[in-house]
C-alpha cells in the first residue's frame, strides 16, 4: 500500500499493529500521537518496552512472572505449600491475588491444551507440576482455569495423571461466566468461586 507517510512513522505503526486488538488505522493514529508527545515522555517509554526482557524473568518454581529467580509468592515463606492453585497465566495469579482470599502457592501451566492449535503437554509446565507434587506436602490442587473445553480437557488430564494418589483435586465453582476469562473477573465473583469450588473427583 502506498503511503506518503514518513517512514519512521510507517515504521512504528507497522509495529503497534502487531499488538492485539490494534488494527493498521488505529496503529497510525497511536504513532501520530507519540509524535506529537514531548521526547522525554516518548524516551520514557521506549526505555520501559527495553526494559521489559531484562528485568523480568520465569520464576523457577511455579513459572509465573518474577524479578529474582522466585516470584513474591513462592519466596513467601508464609503461604501454605500444601495447596497449589493451577492457573494457566500470571495475570490469572494476578487476579486470584487480588481476592486475598487465597494462602497457597500457584503453578503457571502457560496454557491448556489444544490439540487444534498444536498445544500439547510438552508445550506445558504438566511435568514440572508432577515433578512439584514428589514432595509430599501438597495436599490439595485447586484448578483455577476458564471454562472452556481445552480447559476442562486438561483438568481431566492432571486428575488422571494422580490416579491413586492422595491428591485432593478442586477446581473453581460457576460463579465464572461461562466462557469468560479469568483474569477480567472482579474479585467478588473469583472470591465466591474460589468458596464454592468442588471436586473434580
Ligand atoms: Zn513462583
Amino acid at each position: 500500500m502506498r503511503s506518503v507517510l514518513p517512514r519512521a512513522v510507517r515504521d512504528l505503526g507497522l509495529e503497534l499493529s502487531r499488538l492485539p486488538g490494534i488494527g493498521p488505522k488505529t496503529a497510525q493514529r497511536l504513532a501520530l500521537y507519540l509524535l506529537r508527545q514531548p521526547y522525554p515522555i516518548v524516551a520514557k517509554l521506549s526505555d520501559t518496552i527495553k526494559n521489559l526482557h531484562a528485568n523480568v524473568r520465569i520464576c523457577r518454581t511455579c513459572f509465573s512472572l518474577a524479578e529474582q529467580e522466585e516470584c513474591l509468592i513462592c519466596a513467601d515463606s508464609s503461604r501454605s505449600r500444601s495447596q497449589i492453585c493451577i492457573v494457566e497465566d500470571a495475570l490469572d495469579v494476578e487476579a486470584i491475588e487480588r481476592t486475598e482470599a487465597y494462602q497457597g502457592v500457584y503453578h503457571v501451566l502457560g496454557g491448556v491444551l489444544s490439540p487444534m492449535e498444536g498445544v500439547g503437554p510438552d508445550q506445558l509446565t504438566l511435568q514440572e507440576l508432577f515433578n512439584r507434587l514428589q514432595t509430599g506436602v501438597v495436599q490439595e490442587l485447586i484448578i483455577a482455569l476458564d471454562h472452556t473445553m481445552e480447559s476442562e480437557a486438561t483438568a481431566r488430564a492432571i486428575a488422571e495423571q494422580l490416579r491413586g494418589t492422595d491428591i485432593k483435586i478442586t477446581r473453581l465453582a460457576r460463579g465464572l461466566p461461562t466462557g469468560g476469562d479469568i483474569e477480567f473477573a472482579d474479585a467478588l465473583t473469583l472470591t465466591a468461586a474460589l468458596k464454592g469450588r468442588g471436586n473434580v473427583r
